[in-house]
């Protein structure tokens, strides 16, 4: 148990940052009215793959920054863009905000 530095209720400070992360001494309903900078803020990533004609940037927002480092980890594990969908990316929660990719080989058609 932990008290919360705003109201000063005793809270389980252990399942409040599981469910909504942020500071261990600030209590779920303190939590909500005044977010924490750091907490559930997404964390945006680019990557670039490929290389030369077929140079991609995917930009993803991920729900905390162990997501996004989890990606990272997958994706490197990864050899290109035609592999992107495996090796365990699916298993990290993201949202694709932006997408960025070269086609000057598509010869007139996509
Ligand atoms: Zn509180």
């Amino acid at each position: 148990m932990k008290t919360c530095k705003y109201c000063k209720e005793e809270f389980d400070s252990k399942q409040k940052v599981n469910r909504c992360g942020g500071y261990v001494n600030v209590c779920e309903d303190c939590h909500w009215d005044r977010p924490d900078p750091d907490a559930n803020t997404p964390t945006i990533r680019g990557f670039v793959t490929g290389s030369g004609k077929m140079a991609a940037i995917q930009i993803l927002a991920f729900e905390s920054t162990d997501d996004a480092d989890a990606y990272g980890k997958a994706w490197n594990n990864n050899s290109g863009w035609n592999n992107r969908r495996s090796g365990g990316l699916n298993d990290v929660s993201f949202v694709k905000i932006g997408e960025n990719i070269g086609n000057s080989n598509h010869k007139g058609k996509m």
